[in-house]
């Protein structure tokens, strides 16, 4: 199932693929900022969404 961080300000995705990433190896390849919206990202601002397989 495909990980998908987003910017939570803004929705720019930053990171989607398969392998699990933690957040905050993400935003240290941001250098801790949105390349969209220029807002910072900490732990928290960043929205981890786990596309669950198949549901019904
Ligand atoms: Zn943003």
């Amino acid at each position: 199932m495909p990980q998908v961080i987003k910017c939570v300000n803004c929705g720019y995705v930053l990171y989607k693929g398969n392998d699990l990433v933690p957040p905050r190896e993400v935003i240290k390849k941001f250098h801790g900022k949105c390349p969209k919206c220029a807002s910072t990202l900490n732990q928290t601002p960043i929205s981890i969404d786990v596309q669950a397989s198949k549901g019904r």
